[in-house]
């Protein structure tokens, strides 16, 4: 407890209390660091926060995450602070007034098309790409084989058109090619919409996952606090920044983009309300997808939630910087950023998603958080 009108003295303050903000504090606090962690939200986990709704449904408020690594050291890490509940991520999309598997795989294959036709297809799909291949749908459009390229384009239309345009604000061509990517036509039947080794969601939830990382005597957790608005009264050795490098510069090489969302909960009294824990609709309607957060967390009551979720325009300072938007343009805006720090801020690590401007999962900013702190220590 600091004495009234001193300020605080720490080695590092570390703002944002999300997956990169709680990961750096706990490898620093480890090796004897004292440090302090700030967030201007009212909780801690940054965007994968959870917590009851007014029905008593855990829910996600700024959008549902679903644990996925291949690295077997985030997991390890990441298993220190929670248990899993085992949990594979199955996604349908509604096509031609169709549910079908997303990614596009051959049973989607399947049931758009008639016997022959995906017979055809799912041959040809085999002999170019291979079984149990991936292929982009961007690398799929530019197959010179009048079957498979009449494929790609109606891939290309129906699932990533429509729902990139409302996701993004623009088309897949606009965006670095690897947005696309993380959802390659799949030629399986693997209907997982991830492949990762890893599939879980923490048994407590994130925000009891978060809190167990912050735990530590060495680890001091302010909430409600915003570092721009902040004035002297903290004293600290290194900051270490996880919220958005451009607001840091008060936009000093103007605006990095972002793109938010609104979600709209809606809870019904049913067990399940939707066969699948995430629909999406890329076609129709002015929301992308629709998620039953009880698939996810494995809760069953008498009542369900699901979030409805609208992409919206980012209005900085009135809504929040959900997504990086990926594009080189950005990129190199970020990195202007970047070599503004090291100018002005040599003092400052950014980190996370928005300090890194990277379209990072939890995983990976997990990651990169690990890495940080090794190489800052
Ligand atoms: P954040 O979680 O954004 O934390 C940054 C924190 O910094 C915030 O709490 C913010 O309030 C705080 N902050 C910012 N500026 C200031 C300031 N000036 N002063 C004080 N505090 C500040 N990943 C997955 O692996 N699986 C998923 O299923 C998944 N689904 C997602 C769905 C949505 C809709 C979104 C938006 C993301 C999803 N992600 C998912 C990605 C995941 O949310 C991120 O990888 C992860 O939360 C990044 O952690 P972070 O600490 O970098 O950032
Ligand atoms: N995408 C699409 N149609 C779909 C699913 C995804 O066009 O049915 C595209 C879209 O551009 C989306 C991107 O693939 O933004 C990445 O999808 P993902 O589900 O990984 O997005 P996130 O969960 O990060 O919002």
């Amino acid at each position: 407890m600091q004495a009234q009108g001193t300020s605080m003295k720490v080695d590092y303050l570390i703002v944002g209390a999300g997956f990169a903000g709680a990961v750096m504090a706990e490898r620093l606090a480890k090796t004897g660091q004292q440090v302090l962690v700030i967030d201007k939200r009212p909780h801690i986990g940054g965007n994968a926060y959870d917590c009851l709704d007014a029905n008593g449904v855990l829910i996600h408020p700024y959008g549902p995450h679903i644990f996925h690594t291949n690295s077997d050291k985030v997991f390890d890490y990441l298993s220190k602070y929670t248990d899993w509940l085992p949990y594979e991520h199955r996604v349908v999309g509604v096509v031609d007034g169709r549910l079908i598997p997303i990614p596009f795989n051959l049973t989607s294959l399947e049931i758009l098309f008639d016997v022959e036709k995906a017979a055809r297809l799912k041959e040809k799909l085999i002999q170019q790409y291979g079984m149990d291949k991936k292929v982009t749908v961007l690398e799929m459009l530019k197959n010179t084989d009048s079957e498979m390229s009449e494929l790609a384009e109606y891939i290309y239309k129906n699932i990533f058109l429509g729902y990139t345009t409302k996701q993004w604000g623009m088309s897949p061509e606009d965006l670095s090619p690897s947005v696309t990517a993380r959802v390659p036509v799949h030629i399986s039947y693997d209907d997982r919409y991830f492949q990762d080794k890893h599939q879980y969601m923490p048994k407590y939830g994130y925000t009891k996952l978060i809190e167990k990382i912050l735990n530590h005597s060495n680890i001091e957790v302010i909430l409600g606090k915003d570092f721009k608005k902040m004035n002297a009264e903290i004293d600290y050795g290194k900051l270490i920044y996880t919220g958005a490098i451009d607001e840091f510069f008060d936009y000093e090489l103007g605006h990095l983009p972002y793109r938010s969302l609104r979600f709209d909960f809606q809870t019904y009294k049913q067990r399940r309300h939707q066969s699948n824990g995430q629909v999406n609709y890329p076609v129709s309607n002015d929301f992308t997808r629709i998620t039953e957060m009880g698939h996810l967390t494995q809760e069953i009551g008498c009542k369900t939630t699901v979030a409805i979720e609208y992409p919206i325009a980012h209005l900085p300072g009135v809504n929040i910087p959900y997504y990086p938007i990926p594009r080189e343009d950005n990129i190199r805006l970020h990195e202007r950023y970047i070599n503004l720090a090291m100018e002005k801020a040599p003092n400052v690590v950014f980190a996370g998603r928005l300090g890194d401007y990277k379209y990072y999962n939890m995983d990976q900013a997990t990651a990169a958080a690990l890495v940080l702190a090794k190489n800052i220590l």
